[in-house]
């Protein structure tokens, strides 16, 4: 599917079989709205879990031994 990052905006080969159409929309929508268009292979948008910023960054960071 293609899908667009900034809206709700996407295309799936449910909605539109034509690959080629498909990507033309894309291009449409970008052209009209100046929307970025990513694609995906799987048929949903991937999702970022909805978790604040500081959960991210503590993961990241390594355990903090007790030595
Ligand atoms: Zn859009």
């Amino acid at each position: 599917m293609k899908y667009c990052l900034t809206c709700d905006w996407y295309t799936t080969p449910a909605d539109e079989p034509s690959k080629a159409t498909r990507s033309k929309d894309a291009i449409d929508h970008h052209v009209e709205t100046g929307h970025t268009i990513d694609s995906s292979n799987g048929i949903v948008p991937p999702q970022l879990p909805d978790l604040p910023e500081e959960v991210f960054v503590r993961d990241l960071l390594p355990a903090r031994s007790s030595d």
